[in-house]
């Protein structure tokens, strides 16, 4: 196979420049780029083939080629080339087996809880988590009888301890939304394999690591031992900002059941959608990364400078305190320390409501007046973005709960972009200025 033998030859920016090249089922071999798929529905030569199409899907034939599996196109929903050959590349990224797409990164997080969990059963979340994601563990698997438990995952005693016959799940992000703390990613795996070895394969525990932060440019969880990865590859998967999906990747043996979950319930990630992260997100992120975390380095160093401020959470940094753990587990594909393009600073106060009231004045300023810092949500866009946890992304979280769930009022979110470190740094110091007393 032509593909196989590329993937070994060259390097893994180059996969994620050129992919599959072709699919076995679309001939456009004049193409230099896919076309979109623009097809809900496929042709079928003959009754029975329509009929085989539907018996195949999902039904692994042939444990070693996963394209035998969808081998006929029929609807949209079922499978098309766009997300086919998306698919292939992202699996490659994350170094696992297989991807499925669907149509957000939440759509993504409920599809490997919901193949993973069952009534009865039980999930461990580390405590800080994103915003929906806690949203959806809190307030909607309860009513389908899945308990969730909230632990700290820095501790590995309060995880064993957490565990019961009806674990299924060990969930959480690293490096941490907002707060960027890490979460050691081997310790999770470990913690996950030794109870294993004492359970049934139906009363197994996964662990699910959401990897949007990092991304597989910088931290590959599934080489730490992580069962799965899920990504919302609306942020610096997508990298423009332009398209909303998400993907699991995870063992072969669970792609039927992911593909069943996303035809049964749904969440179809578009072709046009699959399309922009294929030839654009994908091939364009390793030049991304690279420049967007030398830009983070010189903001955070910047920003450490500025006596407004408590203090500065960036893994690149040599006084972040888990530096070691940063080293050893955020690298790029040619083992280079890869700390990513997020950080989170923490505006100064003598009481939390004063820290919040200024981190709210600082923002505001930067709506106001920078032309290069953005106050929005979303994250790893090519444009620098900034918000305010507490009262955004976050704020499902209650206020009386954040602090115990290790936010801090006063705290701020950057997602570096492609500018100029130096532009960015002109706009957030001006801010810092007005917000001075
Ligand atoms: C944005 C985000 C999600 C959800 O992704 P959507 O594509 O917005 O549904 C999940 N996890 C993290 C860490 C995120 O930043």
């Amino acid at each position: 196979m032509k593909e196989q033998k590329t993937k070994h030859r060259y390097s893994t920016e180059a996969h994620l420049i050129y992919g599959l090249s072709q699919d076995p089922h679309w001939d456009y071999s004049h193409h230099v780029l896919p076309p979109i798929s623009g097809s809900a529905t496929f042709r079928l030569d003959s009754a029975q083939r329509g009929a085989q199409a539907f018996t195949e899907f999902a039904h692994t034939h042939d444990g070693n080629t996963i394209t035998s599996q969808a081998p006929i196109y029929v609807y949209d929903r079922l499978g098309e080339p766009n997300k086919d050959m998306l698919e292939e590349n992202l699996a490659f990224a994350e170094q696992g087996d297989v991807a499925v797409t669907y149509a957000s990164g939440m759509g993504a997080v409920s599809a490997v809880l919901g193949i993973l969990t069952g009534t009865g059963s039980e999930i461990i979340a580390h405590r800080t988590l994103y915003g929906c994601t806690y949203s959806l563990l809190e307030n909607w698997y309860p009513r389908l009888g899945i308990r969730v438990k909230f632990i700290d995952f820095s501790s590995p005693d309060e995880i064993r301890s957490a565990l019961t016959e009806r674990t299924r799940v060990l969930y959480c992000e690293t490096p941490v939304n907002p707060t960027l703390r890490l979460i050691d990613l081997k310790a999770i795996a470990e913690i996950a394999a030794e109870a294993n070895a004492r359970r049934d394969s139906e009363e197994r525990i996964f662990s699910v690591v959401d990897n949007t932060f990092a991304t597989p440019y910088c931290q590959r969880p599934i080489q730490n031992g992580i069962d799965f990865v899920v990504h919302s590859l609306t942020k610096a998967i997508g990298g423009f900002g332009t398209d909303i999906g998400g993907a699991v990747i995870g063992p072969r043996w669970s792609y039927d059941r992911l593909l069943l979950y996303r035809k049964d319930f749904g969440g179809v990630l578009s072709p046009r959608s699959a399309w922009s992260v294929l030839v654009q997100g994908l091939p364009s992120l390793g030049v991304r990364m690279r420049q967007m975390q030398l830009s983070a380095l010189t903001v955070a160093k910047a920003l450490v400078e500025r006596p407004q401020i408590e203090c500065v959470q960036y893994p690149g940094l040599a006084s972040f305190p888990q530096v070691e753990l940063a080293r050893r587990q955020m690298v790029d594909y040619d083992g280079n320390f890869a700390p990513g393009s997020m950080l989170h600073f923490v505006m100064k106060g003598k009481t939390p409501e004063e820290s919040l009231h200024r981190a709210e004045r600082f923002i505001n300023h930067v709506a106001q007046n920078s032309y290069c810092v953005t106050l929005a949500v979303s994250l790893g866009n090519i444009r620098t973005l900034i918000e305010h946890p507490g009262s955004m992304t976050h704020s499902a979280i209650p206020p009386g709960e954040q602090v115990a769930r290790g936010l801090n009022p006063g705290g701020i979110r950057l997602s570096i972009g492609l500018e100029r470190p130096e532009d960015i740094i002109r706009d957030l110091e001006a801010s810092l200025n007005a917000v001075r007393t």
